[in-house]
């Protein structure tokens, strides 16, 4: 099933049957029925111990709903780390025994293993980047009103949120990162070049982009990009793109350091100026992400670090 350098995913969920949809579907299906991409998706209800099945309990000190248990999430995860069937564990650590870490492994360090949370790191395409690097990765998807901290601080090597909403679940989430994830593996479902271009690659919003007809109700296509000029389009698509991102998410145009296309400046060759569009400047999409531009996990493991000292 996974060839020698596959990259496996694997999700833990309540709700396995949630993924058969997007795992089948389109590029990421073909992928994974070629077997350029190995994702396994398990039922973490496999590790509980009752007999009704449960994964959550009534939270410490009360309040509302249910939170998932950290022995049920530790016995997965120690599980999927290291090959086992679905529902063996190598012991129940959490009672006195060693905590799973690195050391609990038999086959080195534990893969990156992501809990999906509202209160993660911001996702995006840096962090993808960054994830796509991992031959491994383990995602964890939560239900109810979340998982016991336990399992934040001593199972996920990250937090990853990816917006600032709340979602019944993290299956949708896992899914965003797993779509953004896999097709930015080089040589994996697809073309190399078309992601060097897209939007964040290098800091900016992609550029408008136009196709036949080249008239509908009126409407053309800029001339600049039936000129044939190589160059013109180049430059056109950059202040395209300088100019969209200056409009809607300054906060990227501030973090920009490369060019999207070439060197030469961003004057405009023909074509619709930048005017028009929705202008997000100020609202909810020009929110400035904190990124990783501080290494790994920046702020977010500085952060669960500190926490896990108090
Ligand atoms: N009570 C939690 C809070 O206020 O942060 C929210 C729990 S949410 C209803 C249940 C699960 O959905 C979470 O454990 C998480 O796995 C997932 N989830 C919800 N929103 C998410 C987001 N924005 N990013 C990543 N995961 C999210």
């Amino acid at each position: 099933m996974s060839g020698a350098g596959t990259v496996r995913i694997d999700v833990l969920t309540i709700f396995p049957r949630w993924f058969e949809g997007p795992l089948t579907t389109s590029l990421l299906g073909r992928g994974i029925a070629e077997g350029e991409l190995d994702v396994r998706v398990h039922d973490l209800r496999e590790w509980a111990t009752d007999r009704h099945r449960s994964v959550d309990a009534a939270p410490y000190g009360g309040g509302a709903g249910m939170v998932m248990r950290a022995d049920v999430w530790i016995d997965a995860c120690e599980a999927v780390w290291n090959d086992l069937p679905a529902g063996e564990t190598r012991g129940r650590t959490v009672a006195g025994g060693p905590l799973p870490s690195d050391q609990a492994l038999a086959g080195g360090p534990r893969p990156r293993t992501v809990l999906l949370t509202p209160r993660g790191r911001p996702f995006t395409q840096s962090l993808a980047r960054e994830l796509a690097a991992e031959r491994r990765l383990v995602l964890l998807c939560g239900r109810y009103e979340g998982i016991d901290e336990r399992v934040h601080d001593l199972v996920a090597t990250d937090e990853v949120s990816v917006g600032d909403y709340v979602l019944f679940g993290g299956e949708v989430a896992a899914a965003a990162v797993i779509e953004a994830v896999t097709r930015l593996i080089p040589g994996v479902l697809g073309n190399d070049a078309s992601s060097a271009e897209e939007s964040f690659s290098s800091g900016l919003l992609e550029y408008p982009q136009y196709t036949r007809p080249a008239e509908i109700r009126g409407h053309g296509v800029p001339a600049v990009l039936a000129s044939g000029d190589h160059g013109a389009v180049a430059r056109w698509r950059r202040a395209q793109a300088e100019a969209l991102t200056a409009r809607r998410r300054p906060d990227l145009l501030a973090r920009s350091v490369q060019p999207v296309m070439t060197a030469d400046g961003p004057d405009v060759a023909g074509g619709p100026d930048a005017a028009g569009g929705p202008d997000a400047a100020g609202g909810e999409d020009s929110v400035a992400f904190p990124d990783n531009a501080d290494g790994p996990g920046g702020a977010w493991d500085a952060d669960r670090a500190s926490a896990q000292d108090d």
